[in-house]
């Protein structure tokens, strides 16, 4: 038997007019993020962090910003893929953890509704996530507020 880690980050820039989606909850905020898809940043350190246990090249592999098909797409899409690939590989989720890097709004309170999202998309329990955010202490472009970082870390099991 065979445990693998990966990691994954990601980043996106605030923007107006749209929503903020984080783990697959829709967010009240002054601003949304910029992206192809509905740029759920943190959905994305997980699904990078997945595919990197996994070997695997990284979501814009999969999901090229080119594809106009998948313009908007919820990212608990990603998510689900990732769990399909591992899947086809006899590849079993262990657990997720990840953090969110802003300076607003506060995103704990949301935690549990995203990890309820997210362990549905993996086809795991919400125990085997981990949610955690922090603030960049007003430092950089994060503290500047003009985006939203996220880390992931992420463990499988692989049979021979
Ligand atoms: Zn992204």
């Amino acid at each position: 038997m065979m445990y693998r880690t990966g990691i994954g980050y990601d980043v996106h820039q605030f923007a107006e007019n749209r929503p903020l989606i984080l783990g697959g909850v829709e967010i009240e905020h002054s601003h949304g993020l910029a992206g192809h898809s509905d740029a759920d940043v943190l959905s994305h350190a997980i699904a990078d962090s997945l595919l990197g246990a996994m070997g695997l090249p990284d979501i814009g592999h999969y999901f090229p910003p080119t594809d106009d098909s998948i313009e908007g797409i919820s990212s608990l899409k990603i998510l689900e893929k990732c769990r399909e690939l591992a899947d086809e590989r006899g590849a079993v989720i262990q657990n997720v953890d990840s953090s969110m890097i802003a300076e607003a709004p506060k995103v704990l309170p949301h935690a549990e509704a995203m990890k309820e999202k997210i362990a549905a998309a993996l086809g795991v329990t919400t125990g085997q996530i981990g949610i955690k955010a922090t603030t960049n202490e007003t430092m950089g472009f994060v503290g500047r507020h003009e985006g939203i970082a996220a880390l992931a870390s992420a463990m499988i099991y692989v049979p021979d």
